[in-house]
């Protein structure tokens, strides 16, 4: 009895390139693609084959189709937008500020084409990067010169590289702080090639254990803003007033690191008070740092503004190429900051304001917006309700600054945390994730940051509930 070898009925690859099926495969991915995935699939599909003689042969159809999705799939970005429901405005790891409208089409503008990014037009001749945000930043903060690096950790790194390389930098015990995991204030010293001198208690330090530590060596004062704790109780720290008059005196270079960095009071926002820059500034401080992302509203970048002469060494110094940021933060930083011109809108045009002084009420009519959709989704699958929550501004400001706030609660009818965890993850597999948070046996969704209210209404319709 002969049988056919199934082997032979396995089509070849020219057969495949030419048929009708794949004409489409080839018209989006390429003829050298398809070819070789059509390879890798055939390959595969002969060693099943001759393992198990009775392996089903799929036809042309069903090959296409396979290999179609798997070259989709493959050419699909990891990184995609997602919905923050988490309840934290600024989520490091959520991308942080999302930018306004006016910052995206400069990033698109400046990105299409060449742009006068290092180039004076006025003189025909090379210009510097920060000539496009200088300016305005000065305005703003009211520094002598600014310059802008490519995170706040990069601020730090190449001032204290700049101004104390091979020296003592005195700085308080009280902020030897960590930073979202890899950023912690000794390390980064050790990195930049200074001592960490570190001074008085974690809890208490006066101007006197500054003045006992300086000495030949000593070649700047840093204070950090301690954003992302708190010290309460018996606690004393030096203000920056106090820490520039005995700069002045020692003749030495004061730094602080902000963090945060905000330009406006967001007292006018309901929110607790944040020392700004200008404020910082204005107190006698030499430089401040602070992150573009955070409570600015902008790109990531970190920001040094402060006395001229030391952010030219801080220009000339040869990390600063290393650090630099490219055309696209440039437009959007600059579109950023030209909102705080006009304080009043930032309320109504930078999302990271609008969504820190969202009011309560306007949360929750976000909430019954969205509320319908949820519960005819859900159907007898969970409870679905509308409760009081709180937010947190994130990136380690004002820490223990709760924001009221309304969120959508879901409980799962079956109560366990694997079908909670099955429900999460269902979430955050929608065509645009949706990212809430777990708390006491339910999964919320904080809508303060939600402006995106219809793609939500539209992904539950077609939300098939595990
Ligand atoms: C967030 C933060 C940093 C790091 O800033 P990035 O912009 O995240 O690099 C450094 N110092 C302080 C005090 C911060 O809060």
């Amino acid at each position: 009895m002969s049988q056919t070898n199934p082997l032979k009925l396995i089509p070849s690859v020219d057969k495949l390139l030419s048929s009708a099926e794949f004409r489409d495969t080839i018209g989006v991915y390429g003829h050298t693609r398809t070819s070789e995935s059509i390879r890798e699939y055939l390959a595969a599909l002969r060693v099943h084959v001759r393992h198990n003689h009775d392996h089903p042969i799929p036809n042309i159809a069903n090959i296409a189709v396979t290999i179609s999705t798997s070259l989709e799939a493959k050419n699909s970005s990891s990184l995609q937008p997602v919905l923050n429901l988490t309840g934290t405005v600024l989520h490091t790891n959520l991308g942080r500020a999302a930018l306004p409208a006016s910052a995206l089409e400069a990033v698109t503008r400046s990105a299409s084409g060449n742009t006068n990014l290092e180039f004076d037009l006025a003189k025909g001749k090379r210009g510097d990067r920060d000539d496009h945000i200088e300016n305005l930043l000065c305005e703003l903060t009211g520094a002598e010169a600014v310059t802008v690096v490519n995170n706040n950790a990069a601020a730090v790194l190449i001032c204290l590289n700049t101004f104390a390389f091979g020296k003592e930098v005195c700085i308080s015990r009280g902020e030897l702080v960590e930073i979202g995991g890899s950023f912690r204030i000794p390390e980064v010293m050790e990195k930049s090639g200074c001592t960490l001198r570190e001074l008085g208690a974690t809890n208490r330090t006066h101007l006197k254990d500054y003045a006992n530590v300086i000495n030949e060596n000593t070649a700047l004062l840093m204070k950090v803003h301690t954003s992302n704790y708190e010290i309460r109780g018996f606690t004393q720290e030096v203000s920056y007033e106090e820490l520039a008059v005995l700069a002045k005196e020692k003749d030495l270079p004061f730094l602080a690191d902000l963090g945060s960095g905000t330009l406006v009071n967001l007292e006018n926002y309901g929110l607790e008070h944040e020392p700004t820059v200008q404020e910082v500034l204005k107190a006698g401080t030499d430089v401040v740092t602070f992150s573009g992302d955070k409570l600015l509203g902008g790109p990531q970048c970190g920001i040094i503004a402060g006395r001229r002469e030391l952010i030219d060494q801080v220009k000339n110094n040869p990390l600063k190429r290393a650090l630099r940021v490219d055309k696209m933060t440039m437009a959007a930083l600059s579109e950023v900051l030209k909102l705080y011109r006009h304080p009043e809108a930032l309320i109504r045009d930078l999302p990271t304001i609008r969504h820190l002084a969202r009011q309560p009420d306007e949360i929750r009519s976000i909430a019954e917006k969205v509320l319908p959709a949820f519960i005819k989704s859900a159907g007898d699958k969970a409870k679905v309700s509308i409760i009081p929550s709180s937010s947190q501004i994130g990136s380690g400001a004002l820490p223990l600054d709760q924001l009221p706030s309304f969120s959508v609660q879901i409980q799962p009818i079956t109560e366990s945390d694997s079908a909670l965890q099955q429900l999460t993850r269902a979430f955050r597999e929608m065509p645009v994730p949706v990212v809430g948070r777990l708390h006491d046996g339910a999964l919320l969704f904080d809508v303060r940051t939600l402006d995106e209210c219809e793609l939500l209404i539209d992904q539950l319709e077609l939300f098939s509930w595990p």
